[in-house]
């Protein structure tokens, strides 16, 4: 599929993300393939792109090496903390059934000893 360059420039941001469809990719590739003012553009784009994440990811990094992450703290946290009230959960539901059963254990052996007490 042949496109202009008008419509290449329009999908460079889809394109240079990876999240254009084959179809796209191909027609952007035969177009930067004929033309070089595109191609220019495009390359332009892929450097101005990587700069940008450079700053952007600049003061995450200072901030994780100071060790003061705190989204990174407060999901362990929260991850914990839930690990943790499953946990209870499962012990105090063993421990409830436990109780349950050896009641109703100590009940069955209470009646069936009154109930043989009775006949004899
Ligand atoms: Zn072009």
């Amino acid at each position: 599929m042949k496109i202009t360059c008008d419509l290449a420039m329009d999908l460079v941001d889809i394109y240079s993300s990876g999240a254009a469809s084959a179809d796209t990719k191909n027609a952007v590739d035969e177009h930067l393939k004929t033309c070089r003012s595109c191609r220019e553009f495009y390359k332009d784009y892929r450097s101005d792109m990587k700069k940008k994440k450079i700053e952007k990811q600049t003061p995450n990094l200072r901030f994780e090496a100071n060790g003061v992450d705190e989204e990174v703290i407060s999901r362990t946290l929260s991850s914990l903390s839930k690990r943790l009230r499953k946990r209870q959960v499962l012990t105090t539901t063993i421990a409830a059934a436990t109780a349950v059963f050896g009641l109703a254990a100590f009940l069955y052996d209470l009646i069936s000893d009154y109930r043989k007490g009775k006949r004899r």
